[in-house]
């Protein structure tokens, strides 16, 4: 019966995705850009002056921002025929983002790098993203682009949160730099490295080097997009092969929608590990699936955000459904329900799995013998690890028992020993006694 509403509800999303009036075929549009045989690329490197953008711990992007601009700048002046500019060069200066793309536009810019960090509001959400305009050349170039660059992401180890469009009230670019630059006929591509305030991303962000190196991939992403060749280098990416246009779909509008789709059922329950298989299925017509975070008590508190299995942010061959393990612990009846985020941070949650048993592990299996093993050679000085299976408490009380229990024993011995003497002794005093009555009976004679 389950399985029979799953099928419709899955016959019912085919429908809802083969309908889907937003996809616009990337080769229906694309062509190449059009730079009159000389590049000019202007960088902007986001914030500044007393716009810091995002603040944490010791982060401040807007120097991080600076940082990475030049080394991108740097990176792009080894290559042949190009002209690079940056909007501003320091990261003191307060600059309006109108003026920043009448900058771009002042000197005949072919492309506008804008350069970010990023942060959200719960700091759960992890990865790479780039911000495109939603209209026009402007959007195919930007997208265009923005796949390369996801591929460099994806090279240096980063999470991929896609090539995306986002729309204000009025209907027009949400952030200021693409909507003005769009204006201009100018295609601009805004970068958002990475998340400063989470740890899957910290680690890419926390030196001088680790900037310098995102200037030089946002350079070389650039280089392969233009085609571009530098003998200083040794590097010649005019053939650079670019994604097939046939499976790439642009997306006109910013999804504003939920994920259709969110189920859950037990896939197996291993007693022995303490897990149980939870067979999610998820998905969202409108964009990819990118996260998805878990409850074992009904959903009223959730794991952070976990990475989306083989999630393909530009291929759109991300998985609808797969199977992931659960820990429960000692003692817990877990009620599972699970929340799949979509690309653009939209969630659904799914149904409730109850019903499961609690999860108590076996008596006779809390004291393994080759746990028992490695414990012996842990404390004999052998450096050989313990298992991380959760269960070295218990088989610490067992051992501690066992102790207790040869305590026991010795004590018994010893009560045993004293009541032997002590009948011995009484033994002793009853014989003594009778001898001496015997000996007053003959004096009496
Ligand atoms: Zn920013």
């Amino acid at each position: 019966m389950k399985k029979l509403f799953y099928g419709i509800c899955l016959v019912f999303w085919g429908i809802c995705f083969a309908a889907a009036p937003r996809e616009v075929r990337a080769d229906d549009f694309y062509y190449p850009p059009d730079t009159d045989g000389e590049l000019v690329i202007v960088i902007d490197p986001g914030h500044g002056g007393s716009n810091t953008g995002a603040i944490y711990n010791d982060y401040l992007e807007k120097e991080m921002n600076m940082t990475v601009a030049e080394a991108m700048k740097e990176e792009l002046e080894k290559y042949e025929g190009v002209t690079v500019y940056l909007t501003h060069d320091s990261p003191d200066t307060d600059m309006t983002i109108q003026s920043r793309a009448d900058f771009a536009n002042s000197v005949h810019a072919d492309f506008l790098f804008c350069l970010h960090f990023n942060m959200s509001v719960e700091n759960i959400l992890f990865g790479s993203e780039v911000w495109i305009s939603a209209f026009g050349e402007e959007n195919r170039q930007g997208y265009r682009f923005g796949c390369v660059q996801m591929e460099t992401m994806a090279d240096m180890g980063l999470y991929l949160r896609g090539v995306k469009t986002k729309l204000n009230e009025r209907g027009t670019d949400y952030y200021g730099i693409l909507r003005f630059c769009e204006e201009y006929d100018i295609p601009a591509a805004l970068i958002e490295h990475c998340h400063i305030d989470h740890e899957n991303d910290a680690g890419f962000c926390d030196s001088e080097e680790d900037l310098i190196s995102f200037g030089i991939a946002d350079a070389t992403s650039a280089a392969k997009f233009f085609g571009l060749h530098s003998d200083i280098l040794g590097v010649d990416y005019s053939d650079y092969p670019t994604r097939e246009t046939d499976s790439q779909t642009l997306y006109m509008q910013a999804d504003t929608s939920d994920p259709d789709i969110c189920m859950i059922e037990t896939s197996y329950t291993d007693l022995d590990r303490s897990v149980v298989g939870i067979a999610l299925t998820a998905c969202d017509y409108d964009s990819p699936m990118l996260y998805y975070a878990y409850s074992i008590d009904g959903g009223t508190t959730y794991t952070p955000y976990l990475a989306w299995p083989d999630s393909d942010v530009c291929g759109n061959t991300t998985p609808d459904s797969f199977v992931f393990e659960i820990e429960v612990p000692e003692g817990v009846s877990p009620m599972v329900k699970v929340k799949a985020v979509n690309q653009y941070d939209r969630y659904t949650e799914s149904n409730l799995l109850d019903g499961l048993p609690v999860f108590v592990k076996p008596v006779e299996e809390l004291l393994p013998p080759e746990q028992e093993e490695t414990l012996e050679s842990v404390s004999s000085g052998n450096a050989s690890p313990l298992p991380s299976d959760g269960f070295h408490a218990p088989q610490k009380t067992e051992t501690v028992r066992e102790n207790k229990s040869f305590f026991g024993f010795l004590m018994i011995c010893f009560f045993v020993v004293c009541i032997l003497f002590m009948a011995l002794l009484i033994t002793n005093l009853i014989m003594a006694g009778k001898k001496r009555q015997k000996r007053k009976e003959r004096k009496r004679k």
